[in-house]
């Protein structure tokens, strides 16, 4: 047995990774999936009927070793990886799979939670206790556990079929990105590129033996073309290569597999007693049916179209002044909003990051913390770390309670993958009368410091490391009973509420007072810098807001009907996108062949969630401002019925506590400057 399955001899039972053994990982792995499956039958072979302790209770406390493995293992395949983890993540998956897929076809299990759920009505249960309840039974059911044998193979044949068909869509994508390549062999060619993009391009000729330059698809050398090459025919033809991916009649088009898995989707929906694929994911969502999406899509349209209008015109207008162009086509967007920006405000990350030193904003956003929810965060020089840049703290409350253990890493590293998340050690529960607190992590990948110059962030980065603190105090400040409910175990469409409202605080003169000081001289940052910001923020919202919602439209269009009458893609595609659009069509492009968040990804029926949980954070932040953005009672509010509260009851009836109505859309269009 390793050092793995345990407890911890360690203070506050943080993971002891400097004895961590890599190659131990695989056998502890072993070990503790025997563990869980030991629990499982201990449950399944219990005498007694089942009852909601022996069974529900029972089911969502087990396999608590493998968990905390699972986390330690797969936080540092993330955060501080080598050739020998990723050899044991390829090994391990695959046990890991086949030990949740034996839980769920484990017809015996399903028996015990069924009878519990059917006699649900006399249990007196609390919220938590019902919301895991149905949670425990959902899992099951939404799999096909009541569907006699005959369906349920054939429930399993669609989960088969569509994961081909997804990598096969993946697969097609890659395939164009990969095999598309613009090849320039004059240097006025890339006129208007900044420099590095032009030394990249470069690079990639030389990388393939090839002379002057080359431009692809990856975002890395499209997007800069894009925004800033000067030839209107060469971004056309990027353009134009890159919005007709899929969509070729070739051996890479996706048509026929867009039309396969939306109505395979249909069927698995039909099967499990659900009218569309729209419904059955949505029932596991906080906006709860199509019909309440769309709604919330077409009401968004309505109110930001007339904005949006607005600026197509001035844009229209600035290149009609600029270059004489007529009219404005898809290609010529970033290029001219990039240059009438650039005329709008000067504003260039340079000018800004003297005023955030890292050491500054990680104390402005543990002061925001204090000021808020009370909360003390001392750094600790005694607990265990993967890596000596990591950053490790007690946190505590008013009353000097511990509150959760808190990492924080933030340097990029070779072992590191790109980007930026929170993450956890342990969960927090409360098991045998003990509540049990959390260790809380969040990763980013910020600017080295040097030995002349600290770690200075862009604008952009400080927002990255308060949104992460955001999804990290959601776990710190958990107080629930159940682990699969605690922290950010909540429906996918409220997780980014917490997150996201505490980037409101970044752009408050009295937040940045306490932390945004020149590191040389200690000055505050002016004023006018931070409305430049904001100002710049909002530039072109209105069209910005119009593409998202035509993207949340079309999977609902794919998603909440019954696809089978649907023959030509392009057709359907240009009704659901509706009144959305603003350039003239491209006929050789197609958006649903290249959509992967949706066929390939797991966004199918929520890509409405990017500005479901952007009207959350607005709405819920505007209750902030009016009663002040450091008020102890809203905050109080905001952390008793949201940060505390995880996935207990319902978001919706959650948030109602908290604001004391639903959500409405006007606060983000204000902010975003779209509605006085
Ligand atoms: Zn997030």
């Amino acid at each position: 047995m390793t050092i793995l399955n345990k407890p911890f001899d360690t203070q506050y039972n943080t993971a002891p990774f400097s004895k961590l053994k890599t190659e131990e990982f695989l056998s502890a792995f072993k070990t503790a999936i025997k563990k869980a499956k030991s629990e499982i039958d201990t449950i399944v072979n219990n005498k007694e009927k089942p009852t909601f302790q022996n069974t529900i209770e029972a089911l969502d406390y087990s396999g608590e070793e493998l968990d905390r493995i699972s986390s330690i293992f797969f936080n540092l395949n993330s955060a501080e990886t080598n050739d020998e983890i990723q050899k044991i993540a390829q090994e391990v998956s695959p046990l890991l799979s086949e030990f949740s897929n034996d839980i769920a076809l484990n017809e015996d299990l399903f028996n015990r939670v069924k009878s519990v759920f059917d006699s649900k009505s006399d249990l007196k249960l609390n919220t938590e206790q019902a919301t895991l309840l149905d949670k425990k039974y959902k899992s099951f059911a939404r799999n096909g556990a009541n569907l006699p044998e005959d369906k349920k193979e054939r429930l399993r044949a669609i989960d088969k079929e569509l994961s081909q068909l997804k990598l096969k869509f993946g697969e097609h994508i890659l395939a164009e990105t990969n095999k598309f390549e613009m090849h320039l062999t004059h240097i006025d060619n890339l006129d208007g590129l900044p420099e590095g993009a032009k030394e990249a391009a470069k690079q990639l000729a030389e990388s393939k033996g090839r002379k002057g330059w080359l431009i692809t698809l990856d975002y890395p050398s499209y997007i800069p073309f894009m925004t800033h090459a000067k030839s209107r025919s060469l971004r056309k033809k990027l353009s134009k290569a890159f919005g007709s991916k899929g969509f070729k009649s070739d051996e890479l088009d996706n048509k026929a597999i867009v039309l396969k898995i939306s109505n395979l989707r249909y069927e698995r929906a039909q099967l499990l007693g659900y009218q569309t694929h729209a419904h059955f994911v949505l029932e596991e969502r906080m906006a709860e049916s199509p019909v309440k999406v769309n709604h919330f899509l077409e009401d968004l349209l309505e109110k930001a179209k007339p904005a949006a209008i607005k600026e197509f015109k001035k844009l229209q207008d600035f290149a009609k002044e600029f270059d004489g162009i007529d009219q404005l086509q898809k290609w010529d967007s970033a290029y001219y909003s990039e240059k009438l920006k650039q005329k709008l405000f000067d504003l260039d990350d340079e000018k800004l990051k003297p005023y955030f030193k890292l050491e500054n904003v990680i104390e402005g956003a543990f002061t925001v913390a204090n000021k808020l929810f009370g909360l003390e965060f001392n750094e600790m020089d005694t607990i265990d770390k993967y890596h000596k840049d990591v950053m490790t703290y007690k946190v505590e409350d008013a009353d000097g309670e511990l509150v959760s253990i808190f990492y924080a890493d933030f340097f990029p590293r070779a072992g590191k993958r790109n980007g930026a998340w929170m993450t956890s050690f342990k969960p927090q529960m409360i098991k045998n009368g003990t509540n049990e607190r959390p260790h809380v992590s969040i990763v980013c990948n910020f600017t080295k410091p040097t030995k002349s110059k600290p770690s200075l962030l862009t604008f952009n980065e400080v927002t990255t490391l308060f949104h992460e603190f955001g999804h990290a105090l959601h776990g710190m400040l958990a107080n629930t009973t159940y682990p699969s409910l605690s922290g950010t175990s909540v429906y996918w469409d409220f997780v980014e509420l917490p997150s996201q409202i505490l980037e409101n605080w970044c752009y408050e003169e009295e937040t940045l007072k306490l932390f945004a000081k020149h590191y040389k001289t200690d000055q505050v940052i002016p004023m006018e810098l931070i409305e430049k910001i904001k100002k710049s923020a909002n530039f072109n919202e209105g069209m910005q807001t119009l593409r998202q919602l035509s993207f949340g439209m079309l999977d609902m269009a794919w998603h909440g009907v019954d696809p089978s009458e649907i023959k030509d893609i392009k057709t359907y595609e240009l009704k659901a996108f509706g009144e959305t659009q603003l350039y003239p069509d491209v006929k050789a492009n197609c958006m649903s062949t290249a959509f992967a968040h949706i066929f390939q990804g797991g966004y199918s029926s929520g890509y409405y969630s990017y500005k479901w949980a952007e009207v959350l954070d607005a709405d819920a932040f505007e209750y902030f401002k009016e009663e002040g953005i450091f008020n102890k009672t809203v905050a109080n509010k905001f952390k008793t019925y949201v940060l505390s509260q995880g996935g207990t009851e319902n978001p919706m009836t959650l948030y109602k506590k908290f604001r004391g109505q639903e959500p409405k859309p006007e606060a983000l269009l204000r902010r975003a400057g779209l509605i006085k």
